[in-house]
């Protein structure tokens, strides 16, 4: 594996300097808030290109950080971030157009309209699993809504961090855009700033620090959270497509993924026939024999020995209550290698089921009827991406219906991530607030009400004291009875 060849710095002298670049963004955030739609996008169309002059250098550094393979790096981030960028340029303008809305009957007289004016001066804290994507995306709607960001990557994926700050400097001016490397100590020196907005992406533990933080200001959250997100498998899926999807999307960026397949409950009658499937794919993808799948350059390694041991003692406690390593199970700390691996009949008590488990581990276990699936999904915190194989639209209904945090997907795994025109995000364990696409651009956004008197005579005359006069009296039982 190559050598790590950048670790960020945190010094005092960098925290002094945090403060120095929130007081400037602070003042020129009222320039960039008057920003035209095309100056916005001239901004965007700047990150694009860097992005795409980049994309070598991209692929380089998340192979330094964790092993991730190009193709996926491409696939996930390049041509996400790119493909949101082009969404938002293309319109950027009718998102931030006035809109004009109606009034009722009792203001006649008057005009209501929305402006769309930025938070102000905001602050975005990222993970390290897809740190191009998950800082990007959430930048594209700041700058969108015309922010000033001051952006944090992840200390984990340190060679990604900094050709972050590299790409984003050669776009925007410090004033407008500032990237601070650095550790945990950095992000709590931040968050003890008054910033007018926090978009973080991490994990739930970290999102409660963070809304804690923001309390103290009353500054308004985006927290992009992670969870267990379930997948169903009915009686009358097609398991080919099943099994490749979720072998697939349990791997990609070695299973450290927030919407990744975290277990699998599959109908008692397919049970078997799925788990085999799962083999046939696995193995189609990542190699037949145990060398083969540690030799492919098609699997990312855990990013760090902490989360190696994290993941292995999942394994190694499901496995010591006794369950079954249907495939793989094999581990490599030196190179912080894990097979792809299958359990079934896992007990209750197994720690595996009580965390997300960030790793290309995946535990399958049987239902007899539907509603004792959603009853389980539903006993744990609310999941941040659901996922059901079916060809029953009743089962598919009720399977939306019945259940309750972020996104649906059928047929299909990770499918409504990459929609631009889907919001994204979870709910209370998993998340609060949505972005991707004008979802983004709103988060990053006051919607600010406007309401002007154009009467000469206006209706609220009518109301003003002394109050009881007949033609008060009058309308208000008429408004009572009628509006
Ligand atoms: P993390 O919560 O450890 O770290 C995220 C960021 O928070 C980093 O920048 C880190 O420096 C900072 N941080 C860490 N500890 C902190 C503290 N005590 N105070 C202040 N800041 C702190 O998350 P991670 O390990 O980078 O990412 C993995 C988690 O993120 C998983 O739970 C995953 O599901 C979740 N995630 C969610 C999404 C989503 O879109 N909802 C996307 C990716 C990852």
């Amino acid at each position: 594996m190559p050598e790590v060849f950048h670790t960020p710095k945190q010094t005092v002298q960098q925290q002094d300097s945090i403060d120095e670049i929130f007081l400037r963004q602070q003042r020129h955030q009222y320039v960039v808030a008057r920003s035209t739609a095309r100056e916005r996008i001239a901004k965007l169309r700047r990150l694009h290109d860097a992005m795409l002059r980049h994309q070598e250098a991209i692929r380089t550094a998340m192979f330094s950080d964790f092993r991730k393979p190009a193709h996926e790096v491409d696939i996930s981030e390049t041509i996400t971030v790119n493909s949101e960028i082009r969404h938002a340029i293309g319109r950027l303008s009718s998102w931030m157009a006035p809109r004009h809305v109606g009034v009722r009957l009792p203001l006649l007289g008057s005009s209501a309209t929305i402006y769309y004016e930025p938070k102000g001066v905001c602050l975005i804290l990222g993970p390290w699993n897809f740190p191009f994507n998950l800082n990007l995306i959430a930048l594209v709607g700041a700058v969108a809504a015309g922010n000033c960001v001051i952006l944090k990557p992840s200390e984990h994926a340190p060679n990604s961090s900094a050709l972050l700050k590299k790409i984003l400097e050669e776009c925007f001016p410090p004033e407008e855009l500032a990237v601070v490397e650095g550790d945990v100590s950095v992000a709590e020196k931040l968050l003890s700033l008054p910033f007018n907005h926090i978009f973080f992406t991490g994990s739930t533990a970290v999102g409660k620090i963070v809304m804690t933080a923001a309390a103290k200001h009353l500054a308004s959250v985006t927290l992009e959270l992670g969870g267990k997100s379930p997948v169903v498998v009915d009686e009358t899926a097609d398991l080919d497509r099943a099994a490749s999807r979720i072998a697939w999307i349990k791997c990609m960026n070695g299973g450290q993924t927030c919407i990744a397949p975290d277990y699998v409950l599959v109908h008692e009658s397919v049970h078997d026939q799925l788990v085999e499937k799962l083999k046939i794919w696995t193995e189609k993808f990542y190699g037949a024999t145990p060398e083969a799948r540690r030799q492919t350059p098609d699997l990312s390694r855990m990013v760090h020995d902490r989360h190696f041991k994290a993941v292995k003692g999942l394994l190694d406690d499901a496995v010591g209550r006794g369950a079954t390593v249907a495939f793989g199970g094999r581990t490599d700390a030196k190179e912080r290698y894990i097979e792809p691996t299958m359990l079934t009949h896992v007990p209750d008590d197994a720690t595996i089921w009580e965390h997300e488990i960030f790793g290309p581990l995946l535990p399958v276990r049987a239902y007899k009827n539907l509603e004792e699936a959603i009853s389980d999904i539903n006993a744990g915190p609310k999941p941040l991406a659901f996922y059901i194989f079916s060809k029953q639209e009743r089962n598919i209904k009720q399977f939306v219906a019945e259940t309750r945090g972020g996104g649906v997907c059928i047929n299909e795994c990770a499918l409504h991530f990459f929609n631009p025109e889907l919001p994204f995000g979870g709910q209370n364990a998993s998340g609060i607030g949505k972005y991707h696409g004008e979802s983004g651009f709103l988060e990053f956004s006051n919607p600010r009400s406007v309401a002007r008197q154009h009467s000469p005579v206006p209706t609220t005359i009518v109301f003003l004291p002394p109050y009881g006069s007949w033609l008060m009296n009058l309308t208000l039982r008429w408004l009572s009875r009628w509006l």
